[in-house]
């Protein structure tokens, strides 16, 4: 069984509203939460020290992050509208998911979110 991924439709808008205002460039962010094996729970995102947002290209050195283990994963915006990890979303990876919103970022059918070792995870918006 798959771990669900559970997050607050407030938060959500938050990560949706900050990839229109970025578009089209690519936008990242942190998430913050607690995981269990069932449930990753997002409460929090964070921006992420000395981000850089490009086209095609985001990214943040992660030696320069703190040592947080409240940090359960990356959300990250796609400009070209695909829910998929590309290959180079690999580097991204910290944390327990990846959470991808796509063009044009309306609301959930625009969210995806992956987990290096169970695949694509369901979400749950509450
Ligand atoms: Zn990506």
């Amino acid at each position: 069984m798959t771990a669900k991924v559970v997050i607050k439709k407030e938060l959500l808008d938050v990560i949706l509203e900050g990839a229109q205002r970025l578009y089209p460039k690519e936008y990242i962010l942190l998430l913050r939460g607690k995981t269990s094996r069932e449930v990753v729970a997002v409460s929090d995102v964070l921006i992420p020290p000395l981000a850089t947002y490009g086209k095609g290209f985001s990214g943040f050195p992660t030696h320069m992050l703190p040592m947080d283990f409240s940090i359960v994963g990356v959300a990250h915006s796609h400009p070209s509208g695909g829910l998929e990890p590309s290959v180079e979303d690999q580097n991204l990876s910290m944390g327990r998911i990846m959470l991808i919103v796509g063009f044009p970022y309306r609301g959930k059918e625009n969210v995806a979110v992956f987990s290096r070792k169970e695949g694509k995870l369901s979400l749950e918006v509450t």
